[in-house]
């Protein structure tokens, strides 16, 4: 929706409170910045737009934390994995589980996930953050970076009681957009326009979810590619989730092209036309898959799911050879797993494959070029597309979350920039917190029975 003409606005914005560390978004980075910042004994707000913490993994139903293995290798500690086993411990997961992504694919990719209920997820992120002492504003929009002198002084927000400014000598952008970033005059890698497609997922009731894993992925597979050519499906996978108790799918089924979600009437149209392929995908379900025949439509995701809008220009971009050489960082402060996972755009299809080991991530990608006090995690890293495609998912985004939100709280209280924080400070609490950043230190485990 490009602008035709502008208007003046004059502002005078309440200031509503000052903090040390301001986390923007509550998603699987930003909740864990905030947790770690708060731990590391900052005065911490998170601010987020939606009504919960969990961003991808709660708004949108992505109900599986990709990447905390790297084949069996645990690859991610820390607050991430003391997450995960309060999921467990809560009821909302049963587990690491095995799992093929892009089931009924050209190149599916069996990799071992946490799959959980999105509803558990939203209140145990609730205590964990109440428990560390960090604020929470939900239904709060970020609205503009307050920059001066080149360096972050806090932001404005627009809430139900209007807009109000807050302050903070740091800020974490954790928006998946880059939102504060964009504000604040960041560069942003170039991209060439180019976007992976979109998902609005579902949840379907009633499904015997044990009847359906025992149909042979070939057969799959040729249900899939009926349904394409029929025009009822829109991709090659029948990619599912199952929840605890083996009766409910969430579903990561429809494929929405051609959206750039930094546009607001691309986003609309991409809410509408998911809601167009659910209708469609849930009738081919109960038809012709096995174990679908009573399936009830429960829960559409409250947001369509995006791959990906910005990257950073940061201190420094990793790649995909960084990622497949196995390169090594002085500065390294969080370990991914990959896959790489391109869904083709345009296409029906996705390219999945594998690092070769896990891949150190430097804290350098999460340091924008520009402008001081302002760091960011998850997607918007500083990275191509092919490596943002293997350090995006939930786990390393959670990882890089603990590691910027530490950096910002020793910043905070020793009043200095972040850039001057040394990296083996930020590394040795990361150590004592039991995060994993170095690939030598990645502990083996044995292989689930
Ligand atoms: C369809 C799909 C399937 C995927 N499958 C998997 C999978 O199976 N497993 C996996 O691990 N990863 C998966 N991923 C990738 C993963 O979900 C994301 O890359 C990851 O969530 C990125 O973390 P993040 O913290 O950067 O962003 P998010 O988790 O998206 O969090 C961003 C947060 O910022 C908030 N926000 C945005 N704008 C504002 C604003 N203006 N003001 C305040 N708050 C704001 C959002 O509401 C959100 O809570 C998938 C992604 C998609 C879209």
């Amino acid at each position: 929706m490009p602008p035709s003409d502008t208007i003046q606005e004059t502002l005078n914005t309440p200031v509503a409170g000052r903090y040390d560390v301001i986390v923007v978004g509550g998603g699987a980075s930003g909740t864990v910045a905030a947790i770690a910042a708060a731990r590391t004994g900052a005065r911490t707000l998170l601010v987020e737009r939606g009504g919960c913490l969990g961003g991808a993994a709660t708004a949108n139903l992505v109900a599986q934390w990709v990447a905390f293995f790297h084949g069996e290798t645990r690859v991610v500690g820390g607050i991430p994995f003391e997450l995960a086993e309060r999921v467990q411990a809560a009821g909302g997961s049963d587990g690491f589980h095995r799992y093929v992504m892009g089931e009924a694919a050209g190149t599916p990719f069996p990799l071992r996930v946490l799959p959980f209920n999105p509803e558990t997820v939203k209140w145990v992120l609730d205590g964990a953050v109440s428990e560390a002492g960090a604020e929470v504003l939900l239904h709060t929009s970020f609205a503009r970076a307050l920059v001066r002198d080149g360096a972050i002084s806090g932001v404005t927000v627009e809430s139900v009681q209007g807009r109000l400014a807050l302050l903070a000598p740091v800020v974490v952008d954790a928006s998946g957009d880059a939102l504060v970033c964009a504000s604040a005059g960041v560069p942003f890698q170039d991209d060439g326009g180019e976007r992976q497609p979109c998902t609005l997922s579902f949840r379907l009731s009633n499904v015997d979810v044990a009847r359906f894993r025992a149909v042979p992925s070939d057969e799959r597979r040729a249900r899939v590619l009926d349904g394409l050519r029929r025009g009822e499906l829109f991709w090659e996978s029948l990619s599912f989730v199952s929840t605890p108790g083996g009766t409910d799918a969430i579903c990561l089924m429809s494929r929405i092209q051609d959206i750039d979600a930094l546009d607001a009437r691309d986003a609309s149209r991409a809410e509408q036309e998911g809601r167009r392929q659910i209708a469609s995908i849930v009738g081919f379900l109960r038809r012709e898959i096995p174990g679908f025949e009573h399936a009830i439509l429960a829960d559409v995701a409250e947001r369509v799911g995006v791959r990906e809008t910005r990257r950073i220009e940061g201190r420094y971009t990793l790649s995909e050879e960084d990622i497949m050489q196995a390169r090594g960082f002085e500065d390294s402060i969080a370990l991914g797993a990959g896959p790489m996972d391109r869904h083709q755009p345009g296409g029906t299809g996705i390219r999945l494959y594998a690092p070769p080991q896990p891949f150190e991530i430097p804290l350098r990608t999460l340091l924008p070029a520009g402008v001081e006090g302002l760091l960011v995690c998850g997607r918007t890293l500083s990275a191509t597309r092919e490596a943002m495609a293997g350090a995006r998912h939930m786990a390393t985004s959670m990882a890089m979350g603990q590691a910027v939100g530490t950096l910002g709280a020793i910043a905070a209280a020793g009043s200095r920039p972040p850039s001057d924080v040394p990296v083996s400070q930020v590394q040795h609490r990361l150590a004592q917190d039991h995060a994993l950043f170095r690939r030598e230190q990645v502990v083996r485990q044995n292989p689930p029975a």
